[in-house]
């Protein structure tokens, strides 16, 4: 695995033809210019067809350079900067334009439209960077003192506002970036259980564990760039949460530290000893601290991965065949089944999966209006065998029809392309945003319904229509999770207000349905004014009260979480 180049700071950036990230060349990030054109991250009949479908005419809409980019003094007064300098080293303390910019916010829609039009006001005032737990922990001592609020940054991938810094009594920031603990502390073979620091990336990981044949096996689509604290602290879930679990199911541990102290929470392999504290730590956003350790559960790497394509003839039909493999207990490590919106988005993307679908599985497009299933196992080859014919068998009773091994291996392989073409769809004046949520089987086709009708009244307008796609990918028992892609014609007058309209009737509309107020994506700042909906005036005020003890002055992540 090469050495993972930092993020730009617009979107993913481009990827070169052999599939590597390109390089960003100077430290400022990367122009419009520089990234690929329209046409070569859409194929002809994908851009007719968007056009056709939501009204757009492509066009130049380029971010404005990064060297236009407004950003104000820092804030940071200078013997505080001092006390900094003095607590982590002088080098671990920066509040240069270059540092303070690439910690400028998230990789939500809102985030990249606000960098493209030149608006860095959520940028902190300085970027420092501790270099163990009880550096963290005097670092926020010290934050607490001196009235500066602390962000944790780990990966910058959050999508939902998380290091926007907003503070209500408009403190100087400081943006707390945990890239220096990137080791892998210890393994524990025997008990499968691997401790590492909270700056550490999948890629990372798992080279370190392959050499010992081990996976954690946690791949969210920013797994590239994502960090293990970062998923800890929004309790995300990569693709194969089916099979291995949600993050939150693979933290055995983990220390926290706190303005107050530092805590150590979880007790691998089980305790009863009271309410499991760990739980208040993971998807605590920064909120209640950093997190500067985990331990996680690791499990063999599988010696043998299965992938394959399915087709349904509707949506009801495909859930409720993933309903049926739940019930039995036969689901799949990985399941992706997408509506006929996203299907026939697939099938035109001649990019990616969608050239391998519409060679290899003619039987899929002439049931264009039919739903692609997706499903991966991993393992030992006798339990994949196994487990593959009985997942089958249900399959086929639910009337699905197999496609076959390519349409399933082509997916696995652009897993992670998607996000690599969204500066370019941007530049061309699109809105590109998504959303997710999670039902119960019985609330899933209502919030599916509820969702897709509110996008696309809000953004809907004179011959124009949103192409909103979405697709199940985590599935329980009990329910499963939605994830909607949109994609409109931008408001080029008033983007920002186009966007925060639809994402709040979307909400309520989801909210309303049955739907959970965020899945994998975390609350944030994006999603805060709904968290009341979700726990009830008294949890809101639980989480307050927990909040006041570690955290008295308010200086960890006070945009997030929490309503104002
Ligand atoms: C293209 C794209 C694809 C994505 N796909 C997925 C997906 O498949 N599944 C998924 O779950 N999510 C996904 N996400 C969302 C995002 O990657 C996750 O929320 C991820 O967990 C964030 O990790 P990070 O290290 O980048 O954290 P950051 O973005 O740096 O931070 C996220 C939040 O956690 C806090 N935080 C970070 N580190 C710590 C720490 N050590 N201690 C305390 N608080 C901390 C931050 O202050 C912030 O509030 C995607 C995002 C993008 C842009």
């Amino acid at each position: 695995m090469p050495e993972q180049p930092e993020l730009t700071i617009q979107g993913w950036g481009p990827r070169d033809a052999t599939g590597t990230r390109a390089e960003d060349g100077d430290a400022g990030g990367v122009e419009a210019s520089a990234f690929p054109d329209l046409a070569e991250v859409l194929p002809k009949a994908a851009r007719r067809h968007l056009s056709r479908e939501l009204g757009w005419t492509p066009r130049r809409t380029p971010p404005v350079p990064v060297t236009q980019i407004r950003l104000a003094p820092s804030r940071l007064a200078e013997d505080g900067r001092l006390r900094l300098a003095e607590l982590l080293g002088e080098e671990h303390v920066s509040t240069d334009r270059e540092a303070r910019l690439r910690h400028a916010g998230g990789k939500s829609y809102l985030d990249l439209l606000r960098r493209r039009e030149g608006d860095a006001s959520d940028a902190p005032d300085a970027v420092v960077r501790p270099g163990s737990t009880a550096e963290t922990a005097a670092l926020l001592a010290l934050c607490s003192e001196l009235g500066v609020v602390a962000v944790p940054f780990g990966g910058g991938t959050s999508v939902v506002g998380g290091l926007s810094g907003v503070d209500a009594d408009d403190r100087p920031s400081i943006s707390v970036d945990l890239g220096r603990m990137t080791s892998v502390h210890a393994l524990d073979v025997a008990s499968s259980l691997v401790t590492v620091g909270p700056g550490v990336r999948g890629p990372t990981l798992e080279e370190h564990l392959e050499r010992h044949g081990l996976s954690l096996g946690h791949l969210p689509q920013s797994w590239e760039f994502a960090t293990m604290g970062g998923y800890a602290a929004t309790r995300s879930a990569g693709q194969a949460s089916t099979g291995v679990g949600r993050f939150d199911d693979l933290v055995a541990g983990l220390t926290l530290a706190t303005p107050s102290g530092v805590l150590e929470l979880g007790s691998p392999p089980a305790s009863a000893a009271g309410p499991d504290l760990l739980g208040l730590a993971l998807g605590s956003e920064g909120a209640l601290g950093v997190i500067t350790e985990l331990t996680l559960r690791v499990r063999p790497e599988p010696r043998t991965r299965h992938y394959e394509g399915w087709s349904f003839r509707s949506w009801e039909a495909g859930l409720a065949g993933l309903q049926r493999m739940a019930r039995h207990d036969l689901l799949p490590d990985v399941v992706r089944l997408s509506d006929p919106d996203e299907t026939r988005a697939e099938l035109l993307d001649g990019s990616r999966a969608g050239a391998s679908l519409l060679r290899g599985s003619l039987r899929l497009r002439r049931r264009a209006a039919g739903c692609l299933l997706v499903v991966g196992w991993e393992g030992l080859p006798a339990a994949v065998r196994a487990r593959r014919r009985a997942a089958a068998s249900v399959l086929r009773g639910a009337g699905a029809v197999r496609l076959g091994r390519r349409v399933g291996e082509a997916w696995r392989r652009h897993r992670y392309a998607a996000p690599y073409t969204r500066d370019s769809l941007l530049d061309a004046g699109l809105l590109v945003e998504t959303l997710e949520t999670a039902a119960t089987w019985t609330a899933l086709p209502t919030v599916h319904d509820a969702v897709r009708g509110a996008l696309r009244e809000a953004l809907g307008r004179r011959g124009k229509r949103p192409l909103v796609m979405s697709h199940v990918s985590h599935v329980y028992a009990t329910g499963a999770s939605l994830y909607v892609t949109v994609l409109a014609d931008r408001d080029d007058a008033l983007p920002i207000q186009q966007w925060l309209s639809a994402k709040r009737a979307a909400t309520d509309a989801l909210l309303s349905a049955g739907g959970t107020l965020t899945h994998h994506h975390a609350v944030g700042a994006d999603h805060r004014p709904w968290l009341e909906r979700e726990v009830g005036p008294l949890g809101v005020e639980v989480l307050r009260a927990v909040k006041q003890r570690l955290d008295p002055r308010n200086v960890c992540n006070p945009g997030v979480l929490l309503p104002d």
